[in-house]
């Protein structure tokens, strides 16, 4: 293969072959609608695959199809019509797109969701818990609810062979087998402990795939754009883990993303200021969003998304084959607790991150939708520049309501933070 056959064969090919990825899990989950057959519903911060894949389970990610049908520009449509039967417009989008997407049984933009024959979930976020209490109201769906202890204060965890952190290990251990127990009565089936290893090995593969495509990043220039490549990444990285296509996918990916370490091949051409993201990405005007900030030379390298919506599989915990249930709970702990600290005490690895990827700005964007990962980002904001002399920018709008996205205000605020970055380089250049 010539130099530039593989440069058109490699670069690119995560997002083709993403794409290609969800195509293919919608259409499973079209043909489970079609014949009735079992699904689970399950979040991103923890669902729990290494479980349910033994059990051949099709998993439903309700905040992937809300998050979808923004994306596709109709997220209004369902927002208004679960408003109409009395859900607040201040309430998480992703729970109105939702219930609107049950009462049109199942009708979404990229085929038909089956219903919920089980639903799984963690306290990662308060929401998921009375989000479930409404397919328990709507169908009688079984409920399971994992309880991962969080992080008692900023800085404070512990790690394994710590005797709280054992207590808390045995703690998640005991109710996984309590899960197992929930599926083998849902499926009919009894839970396989070879299928399991297989299945954790494929996460392995993939948990290390996605720590290292997060650190490869940190080249000049950078190699993703969080915010838009990287939405594409977490899709597969949530949708097909504990598989063997996930798994591959992300070795593929390290293989894309070294080559175009390798070539000086980077997301855009003039790449003039790094950033971090954090928070949930603005899903109406995703794409115009984004080129608010690639019109300035501005590209983003992480994103607190990347960490906290793929259920920590950033930390690149692999699992013990020889212990899989064991290691599983030790990794939930760890990963879903990472991903509760990457929403609630950003500021020490947002610092980190800054020194790490030299960083030269730092957006946050708090939604009206979503209070679990908002509440807090002005005081993170004031905290990280306290510890470090960053440019931030604090813009409002929201993952799935175009009501409160005004394009006009963002690109102003944008516009002016930009002129400030511009200043900043001026200035150092001078001295
Ligand atoms: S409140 Fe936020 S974290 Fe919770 S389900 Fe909604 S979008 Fe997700």
């Amino acid at each position: 293969m010539s130099k530039t056959e593989a440069r058109s064969e490699i670069v690119g090919r995560g997002n083709r072959d993403g794409a290609q990825l969800f195509r293919e899990w919608f259409s499973e989950l079209n043909a489970t609608a079609d014949q009735g057959g079992l699904s689970a519903y399950v979040f991103v911060m923890g669902s729990l695959a290494e479980i349910l894949r033994v059990f051949d389970l099709p998993m439903v990610f309700p905040e992937i199809n809300s998050l979808q049908t923004a994306v596709r520009r109709v997220a209004h449509e369902y927002l208004d019509e679960a408003e109409d039967v009395g859900y607040s417009p201040d309430i998480c989008g992703y729970v109105k797109a939702d219930v609107a997407l049950q009462r049109r049984n199942g009708d979404h933009p990229m085929g038909t969701v089956p219903k919920p024959s089980m639903a799984v979930l963690t306290n990662a976020c308060n929401t998921y818990i009375k989000w479930a209490e409404i397919w328990e109201r709507m169908y009688d769906t079984p409920v399971f609810t994992l309880d991962i202890p969080g992080t008692r204060m900023a800085g404070g965890q512990t790690w394994s062979g710590d005797t709280d952190f054992e207590n808390d290990r045995r703690y998640v251990e005991a109710q996984l087998k309590e899960l197992i127990t929930v599926c083998e009565g849902i499926t009919g089936r009894k839970f396989d402990i070879d299928q399991f290893r297989e299945v954790l090995g494929h996460a392995n593969v993939m948990s290390w795939g996605w720590n290292k495509v997060l650190d490869l990043n940190k080249s000049h220039p950078s190699v993703f754009n969080a915010l838009t490549d990287g939405t594409v990444y977490l899709g597969v990285a949530n949708g097909f883990r504990g598989t063997r296509e996930g798994a591959d996918y992300f070795k593929d990916l390290v293989e894309e993303m070294e080559f175009k370490v390798e070539h000086g091949i980077g997301t855009i051409t003039n790449e003039q200021y790094r950033l971090i993201f954090v928070g949930v990405p603005c899903y109406p005007i995703f794409r115009r969003f984004n080129e608010m900030f690639t019109e300035w030379g501005g590209t983003f390298l992480n994103s607190t998304y990347l960490w906290f919506a793929s259920g920590g599989t950033n930390r690149g915990f692999e699992f013990d084959l020889n212990r899989p249930l064991a290691s599983l709970a030790e990794g939930l702990l760890i990963s879903v607790r990472d991903a509760m600290d990457s929403m609630f005490y950003q500021d020490q690895v947002l610092v980190d991150m800054i020194d790490d990827f030299a960083i030269d700005g730092v957006v946050y964007h708090p939604i009206k939708s979503c209070r679990t990962v908002s509440t807090g980002l002005a005081d993170n904001r004031r905290a990280v520049m306290a510890d470090r002399d960053i440019a931030t920018l604090f813009i409002e709008s929201d993952m799935m309501d175009r009501r409160v996205v005004s394009e006009a205000q963002l690109k102003n605020r944008i516009d002016a933070f930009f002129e400030g970055l511009a200043a900043r380089k001026q200035k150092v250049a001078a001295l």
